[in-house]
């Protein structure tokens, strides 16, 4: 892992920073790159533009480890609103969640009651409910999480991550339930034992993993989302779908707001469906550290944004 990358992952950690930057304004103004505002409706009102478009959404509101059930219960209200906001609004857009924001910390049955409350929700306005992967610290208990909700609404998915040696044997235990998976590299500090530390390595066992899932896609075993913007990669992957005799709409690319948007257009051009997950909300610290990370060029951003 690169000396930026491992700086900017120990910073989202430090909650002097985060105190810091969320008063900076000019921190504000970079972090407007990535997410059309803190506000639901300005995710709402973006993804309505995107839709037109012709791209889907995914929306997620920021925020992760909670201190309370009484926050987690609060986030879990606030995005059963929010569904009836997407439905209401005619917006094609799916929900996307990290367990601790549902309080896994806290209470696993209590977490595993939101999720399938929230995913019953997602069925009834004719969205989806994905489950976001976070450090390694929490992937059995997300997986254990998502075979419940998978069990009752089989369009729920969940996001794996390329990066960490496990995932291999995870996708593959997984494949009985059909599962619905969004395959990304893996975005936070994880040690060489737990995870692939060069990233090449990454990129290898993520086009292992894709194989793996378009194989699974064709015979309707898996559906196979790809979270990245790494553009070769997934021209490799597209290039492997047509030669495999996968069809175009077996499988699907996701990407974040801000992030490629002119590939993002490009890649739904050429008729392939394109997803674009945007973020709203105050508690963006962490998660900004976390895309600055992923290309600490990025930084460049911040700075720009310091003199105007
Ligand atoms: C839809 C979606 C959902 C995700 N969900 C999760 C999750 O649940 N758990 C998890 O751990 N991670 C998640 N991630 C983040 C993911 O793990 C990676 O950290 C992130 O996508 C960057 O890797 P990459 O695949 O884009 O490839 P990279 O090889 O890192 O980047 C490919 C190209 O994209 C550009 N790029 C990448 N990131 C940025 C950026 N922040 N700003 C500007 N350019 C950039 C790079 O410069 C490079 O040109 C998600 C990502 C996406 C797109």
């Amino acid at each position: 892992m690169g000396i930026g990358r491992t700086l900017l992952l120990a910073a989202s950690k430090s909650d002097f920073l985060n105190r810091q930057a969320t008063q900076r304004t000019f921190v504000k103004r970079a972090v407007k790159a990535f997410m059309p505002g803190e506000r639901p409706e300005d995710a709402l009102e973006a993804g309505a533009i995107l839709a037109r478009e012709g791209l889907g959404t995914l929306y997620t509101k920021l925020g992760e480890a909670l201190n309370s059930l009484d926050d987690a219960q609060a986030v879990h209200d606030h995005y059963i609103l929010f569904f009836g906001e997407l439905h209401k609004r005619g917006i094609p857009g799916e929900v996307s969640i990290k367990p601790t924001q549902l309080g896994l910390d806290l209470s696993m049955p209590s977490c595993a009651d939101h999720l399938a409350s929230l995913a019953k929700r997602a069925d009834e306005t004719g969205s989806v409910l994905w489950i976001d992967m976070e450090d390694s610290s929490y992937v059995d208990r997300t997986l254990e999480l998502y075979r419940a909700v998978k069990a009752k609404h089989p369009t729920a998915g969940l996001a794996l991550q390329a990066y960490l040696h496990r995932t291999p044997g995870d996708l593959a235990a997984l494949m009985p339930l059909a599962p619905v998976i969004r395959l990304v590299k893996g975005a936070y500090a994880e040690p060489a034992y737990i995870a692939h530390a060069a990233k090449r390595d990454t990129d290898l066992a993520y086009y292992d993993l894709a194989r793996t899932m378009l194989d699974a896609a064709k015979t309707k075993q898996c559906t196979a989302i790809f979270g990245t913007h790494d553009i070769p990669l997934v021209q490799r992957i597209i290039a492997r779908a047509q030669e495999s005799g996968v069809a175009d709409g077996a499988y699907q690319v996701h990407m974040l707001y801000g992030i490629k948007m002119g590939e993002q257009r490009r890649l739904r051009a050429a008729g392939r469906t394109v997803k674009t997950l945007i973020s709203y909300g105050n508690a963006w610290y962490r998660w900004y550290m976390r895309r600055l990370a992923e290309r600490p060029a990025n930084v460049g951003f911040v700075l720009r944004s310091m003199f105007g």
